[in-house]
């Protein structure tokens, strides 16, 4: 077996066993426990568990997705965080190969995973794990390698933060409250700091169009519950005039009708926004973590 190969064992198996340790710091960061204090017990009957009960996803497998004790279900969540770092970790193995890269990269999506999964599961992020992740990215770029060399990283910092902290209190203009959390700011910084202040706009680019693809649909499925006609009668519109856009510009009567729909369409979702009481429930970590993500591994060649 060639050292490549040898490796790649290696860091799944590492990832496995992470995977496993990152379920455990999630746990606790949500119930603000000690991270290695007390040892691993069932939440639900608080029987300590053998070491045969903690094997990643083998156990999951094994128990039947059921406490050993008091046959209470485990969470899927666990095997998924664990086969998730894993493919992360393997991903960055593939894409940077044998070298310090893939290091930083383990970390930095270490940091993305705990953090997108706290803020879909309860809107919490450990602005922590931000800060932990923005020091890393200073020092992967101070030290001769990283997307844009240290002051790149510095701007990259300011001008993340900054870019966040104006889209989440243009909120103050239309619904009265940040459009965001601070922990978003944090995160957008640390981005900022890992790609440096030429790359930052495309990133959050990237991920305002990911909180799209995920977070438009639910919107959408919320006014249809809530019986907002209008809103969903023009996008099936607006959809319908997109579709039926071929090619480059040519009709501009088409051209108009899609401006005002989309215009019509806007309004009618700001409307919808100001109305909805759970405005804050979309996260948007999970989307910003899309976004580095797409940006590494299509936009950067190493
Ligand atoms: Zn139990």
């Amino acid at each position: 077996m060639d050292l490549f190969h040898y490796l790649l064992i290696w860091i799944s198996l590492a990832g496995l066993c992470l995977g496993s340790f990152y379920n455990v710091v999630i746990l606790r960061s949500l119930s603000n426990e000690s991270i290695i204090f007390p040892a691993s017990k069932c939440p639900k009957c608080g029987h300590r568990l053998y070491f045969w009960h903690n094997i990643p996803v083998l156990s999951y497998i094994i128990l039947r997705g059921k406490c050993y004790f008091c046959k209470e279900k485990i969470s899927i969540q666990y095997p998924i965080v664990e086969i998730t770092t894993m493919v992360l970790f393997v991903l960055a193995f593939y894409k940077f190969g044998i070298s310090t890269d893939t290091i930083f990269m383990i970390f930095f999506f270490s940091c993305f995973l705990i953090m997108t999964v706290t803020d879909l599961k309860a809107k919490l992020v450990d602005c922590n794990i931000a800060i932990a992740l923005a020091i890393g990215g200073i020092i992967w770029n101070f030290s001769h390698q990283g997307f844009s060399g240290a002051a790149g990283s510095l701007l990259g910092l300011i001008a993340g933060a900054l870019i966040m902290e104006i889209i989440a209190r243009s909120g103050y203009l239309f619904i009265k409250t940040r459009a965001m959390g601070e922990a978003d700011t944090y995160v957008a910084g640390a981005l900022g700091a890992i790609f440096g202040w030429q790359n930052i706009g495309l990133v959050l680019l990237y991920g305002i169009i990911a909180s799209m693809i995920f977070i438009v649909p639910i919107f959408l499925y919320n006014q249809y519950k809530n019986n907002n006609k209008t809103t969903c009668i023009l996008s099936v519109l607006f959809v319908l005039s997109i579709l039926s856009f071929k090619g480059p510009v040519q009709n501009y009567y088409m051209l108009a009708i899609l401006i005002i729909l989309g215009l019509a369409l806007s309004v009618s979702i700001l409307r919808g926004i100001k109305k909805d009481e759970n405005r804050n429930y979309l996260p948007f970590v999970p989307a910003l973590t899309a976004g580095a993500l797409f940006f590494i591994f299509f936009n950067i060649n190493f």
